[in-house]
Order: C-alpha cells, then sequence, then structure tokens
C-alpha cells in the first residue's frame, strides 16, 4: 500500500497524476491518496471577501488562519471541489474512487490547538478562535473497510476533534499520519518541484537522497511551506513508514517516476 498526498500548489499535473493512478491501481497496488488546497482557498476567499490570513508561530511555523468562515470556506474549496474534481476524474480513468475528508466517520481525529502564540510585528500574541489541529488518530477500519471493497480513499485535509469541531489540518502531515496509521511502504508527497533543492529555486541543486537519520538537518534547506513537508517526512518515517518521496508532480507518470526513485528519496 502507498500514500500519496497531491498539493494544492498550482502547477501539478492532475490528468497526469489521475492517468498514472489508474495504471498503477489497475495493477494491483492499494493507493491512498490525500490533497490539499491551500492555493484555490486563497483564490476563492479572496473573492468571497475574506482574504487569507497567515499566522507565524513562535516556532517559526507559518499557517493559515483558520477562524470559522475561513473554515467553511476551506471545506468548501478542498471538501467539496478539489475532492469531487479528483473523485471525477479517477472514475473517468476507471478507478473507483471513493471522496471524503477527516470529519467523515471520524476518520481524522485531531486535537484543537486552543491557543496559538504567534509572532507579529515583532511582538508575542495569542490567537483562541483558530479552528486548526494536529492529528491524533485515524479511523483505518474505515480506510480498510473501503479497500476491501475495492474502493480507492481520497481524502480532504479537515479532521474533527473529540468535541466535534471540524478542524484544518496539513494535507501533508495528515497523509504522513494516514501512512503510519495503515503501515504503508512508501508515502509519496507530489508537488511542483522536482524535490528538496538545495538552494531554491535552482531545479538542479536537488538532493536525491537523504538519510532518514538525518533529516532533521534537511530542516536547514528548506523554506516557508516546503518546511511542513520535511516536517511530515519526519512524522512518517517515526510512524514506521519506510520510504518517503519527495517527487515532481508536474511531469507525465509522476507516480511511476516517485515510485522508481525520481526525487527525493528519504529512507
Ligand atoms: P503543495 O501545495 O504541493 O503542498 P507547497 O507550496 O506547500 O506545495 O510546497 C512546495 C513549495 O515549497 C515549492 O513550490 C517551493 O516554492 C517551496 N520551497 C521552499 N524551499 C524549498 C526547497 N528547499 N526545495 C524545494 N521547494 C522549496
Amino acid at each position: 500500500m502507498i500514500v500519496v498526498k497531491i498539493g494544492g500548489a498550482s502547477g501539478v499535473n492532475l490528468e497526469a497524476v489521475c492517468t498514472d493512478l489508474a495504471s498503477l491501481v489497475k495493477g494491483g497496488q492499494k493507493v491512498i491518496l490525500v490533497h490539499g488546497g491551500s492555493s484555490e482557498t486563497n483564490e476563492i476567499s479572496t473573492q468571497l471577501g475574506h482574504p487569507p490570513r497567515f499566522l507565524t508561530a513562535v516556532s517559526g511555523f507559518t499557517s493559515r488562519y483558520t477562524d470559522r468562515a475561513t473554515l467553511e470556506i476551506f471545506a468548501m474549496v478542498t471538501s467539496g471541489k478539489i475532492n469531487t474534481l479528483l473523485v471525477e476524474s479517477l472514475q473517468k480513468h476507471g478507478v473507483n474512487a471513493f471522496g471524503f475528508s477527516g470529519v467523515d466517520g471520524r476518520t481524522l481525529v485531531a486535537k484543537r490547538k486552543e491557543t496559538v502564540r504567534i509572532v507579529e510585528n515583532g511582538k508575542q500574541r495569542i490567537i483562541r478562535d483558530d479552528f486548526t489541529g494536529k492529528i491524533e488518530t485515524v479511523n483505518t477500519g474505515l480506510l480498510n473497510l473501503l479497500m476491501d471493497a475495492g474502493l480507492t480513499p481520497v481524502i480532504a485535509p479537515l479532521a474533527i476533534s473529540p468535541e466535534g469541531d471540524a478542524l484544518n489540518v496539513d494535507a501533508d502531515r495528515a497523509a504522513a499520519v494516514v501512512a503510519g496509521a495503515v503501515h504503508a511502504e512508501q508515502l509519496v508527497l507530489l508537488t511542483n518541484v522536482p524535490g528538496l533543492l538545495r538552494s531554491f529555486p535552482d531545479e538542479r541543486s536537488l538532493i536525491p537522497h537523504i538519510d532518514k537519520a538525518r533529516v532533521e538537518a534537511a530542516m536547514a534547506f528548506a523554506e516557508g511551506r516546503m518546511k511542513k513537508k520535511v516536517l511530515g517526512a519526519c512524522e512518517a518515517l517515526e510512524l514506521g513508514v519506510p520510504k518517503v518521496v519527495f517527487a515532481d508532480g508536474r511531469i507525465d507518470q509522476p507516480l511511476t517516476r516517485a515510485l522508481e526513485g525520481k526525487g527525493t528519496v528519504i529512507s
């Protein structure tokens, strides 16, 4: 079994991903697909008059400020549009895809971050109305049930808290936790770069392999959103996933290439 995450950043060739995924599934490969939706959420929330805001935590990580209105837009875009259209595309390619978010059937249960300590204009401040969380459990029974029925799960990056609040979760980290929970052989993170670049954005500086014992050191090369991917890779490895690949989602046969080791392989 493999877990594949497709990025929300523009440039990923969804048609190529779906064609390739269909040929793998037809060849007997079990796949769980997790997707993001950050760039489209930015566009649509701006169109709706509620432009995105980003918070920088004291730790240096940046995340979307998800107040209730943002959460609803995020659900509309990821769970509504992106998820449905991915399922549509996979169905066109003959894959019996089944789309849902982590809210459904409590697939992803996350602890809500009650408070987020952020840095704004050089000062620290506490945010309390943020609907984001960290995934703690995965309903593997449900995922196995779907896969045993011949369905391919397609998961939007929302989780539910024990209290029943829907939460925005980071899709890279969601994919990592799912991969760990289902004992995936590999986690493939498809994005709009060839992998982790030593000096971003120079694509010739691709790092082909990182020893899993040294992955935290790789964080030094990652900027912005790439930091979350490296963190996701660390989480997956800690959860026992033997191999994580950061790979190019813009090319033909992106998954087959990733499984062949094209990209940045962490093992
Ligand atoms: P996705 O939506 O596919 O998850 P993100 O936008 O979250 O993608 O992360 C990928 C982006 O990270 C790349 O498009 C690139 O702009 C940025 N990035 C920052 N540092 C690096 C790096 N060292 N190597 C590769 N990409 C990097």
